[in-house]
């Protein structure tokens, strides 16, 4: 699950981190008090789960209260598209008000989990305010990384690595390590999977703040930071993912045109792939898990068919733990529900295979079945051609 700057900042700073002044709103006229409170001059950010703001006009500098209520103004409700955003954009429903800094230098500061070390890292670079993907194709020894066991906790000793990489100097460089050691603390008591600070600020007085934050968190111990939880924004989510998530679907919205509907989430890349290799676009990522009931599979077809992208749907089943023949059931229940206008491919495999397929074949549905894999995604980008 992704938040929102101010979000992040705040996380950050209940951990001790340094975060500059600053408020949220949705609405102009408090955006001038906010100002006011901050002793005048302040930077508007439009909040969305996207970086890049600045380049895309979301971060702009207000040198007094009224300038601040004007921006709030032009900010609040715009389609902010940004390098990250993707041409549609985002709407924006909220800005940060915050302390206008004086910039000395703007550092990286980032942490994830790296899967081949099997613990967390910490990164720094001295390239701040680039995109550190960016920095790592072009000159991966412009980063510095520390591997951090989260039983043993960062040692003073590796803060100090990374702050030496980041040529921190006299009290910056105390003021850095207590930041990297405040963020440590903060992503693993979260269960963050992504902190990052680009940029992180060294200010003309010497000071080291979180000039931006974006942080990730594990869906799955989401269960145990019900106040993380609270923070998720439906606003800033695809309208059917949110739909999908709420029956326990694993739904991710693609651009193309191929529905697809897997049992497996190793199938459903597979199912892509092969889509893509036949010439097609899929129109989503759906993985209905291997214990889905009758109701989840019906809701998992009715989402896919709501796509209006949607003009071909491949059924691609594997029944191991799943059954066919549910699978079947819920399908045709979906149909009856919403009717079906589109070429439907359907290639089931496994435990009840048969029955799976009697009740589709005594649906009536105009169904295509499909002997294999191969031929399944084949079918499917014809029907859409
Ligand atoms: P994004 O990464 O989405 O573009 P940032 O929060 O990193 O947004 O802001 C972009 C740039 O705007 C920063 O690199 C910095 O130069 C400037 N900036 C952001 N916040 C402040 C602030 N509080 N004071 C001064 N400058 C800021
Ligand atoms: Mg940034």
């Amino acid at each position: 699950m992704k938040v929102h700057e101010y979000q992040a900042k705040a996380l950050l700073a209940h951990f001790g981190v340094a975060v500059p002044r600053g408020e949220v709103t949705d609405s102009p006229s408090e955006a001038r008090e906010i100002a006011k409170r901050l002793g005048g001059r302040a930077v508007v950010k439009a909040q969305i789960h996207a970086g890049g703001r600045g380049k895309g006009g979301g971060v702009k500098l207000a040198k007094d209260p009224e300038e601040a209520h004007d921006l709030a103004r032009r900010m609040l409700g715009m389609t902010l598209v940004t390098p990250q955003t993707g041409p549609a954009g985002r709407v924006v429903h909220k800005v940060l008000v915050e302390e206008a800094l004086d910039i000395a230098r703007e550092l990286y500061l980032g942490m994830t989990l790296d899967r081949g070390r099997g613990l967390p890292v910490m990164m720094a670079s001295l390239s701040g305010g680039m995109e550190i993907e960016e920095v790592a194709a072009k000159d991966p020894a412009a980063i510095v990384r520390e591997a951090i066991d989260p039983a043993s906790g960062m040692f003073p000793f590796q803060a100090r690595k990374l702050a030496f990489a980041l040529e921190l100097q006299g009290e910056s460089f105390k003021k850095g390590v207590a930041f990297m050691q405040g963020l440590f603390r903060c992503y693993v008591e979260t269960d963050a999977s992504l902190a990052e600070i680009n940029p992180l600020l060294v200010t003309k007085q010497g000071d080291v703040l979180a000039l931006d934050a974006k942080m990730n968190f594990d869906d799955n111990a989401l269960f145990r930071h019900p106040d993380i939880r609270e923070m998720r924004d439906l606003a800033e989510e695809d309208p059917l993912e949110v739909e999908a998530s709420r029956f326990g679907l694993n739904y991710i919205k693609l651009d193309g045109n191929v529905g697809c509907m897997v049992n497996g989430a190793g199938l459903a890349m597979g199912t892509m792939d092969l889509v893509k290799l036949a010439g097609g676009e899929p129109a989503n990522f759906l993985d209905v898990g291997g214990g889905a009931n009758e109701e989840q599979v019906k809701n998992a077809f009715r989402i896919i068919l709501s796509d209006k992208n949607v003009r071909a749907v491949l059924i691609n089943i594997f029944g191991g733990i799943m059954r066919c023949d549910i699978i079947a059931k819920g399908v045709v229940a979906a149909v009856r529900e919403m009717g079906l206008s589109i070429p439907v491919v359907v290639r089931l495999e496994g435990t009840n295979v048969d029955e799976g397929k009697a009740i589709l074949r005594e649906s009536g549905l105009k169904i295509t079945p499909a002997d294999g894999l191969e031929d399944a995604a084949k079918k499917a980008v014809e029907a859409v051609r």
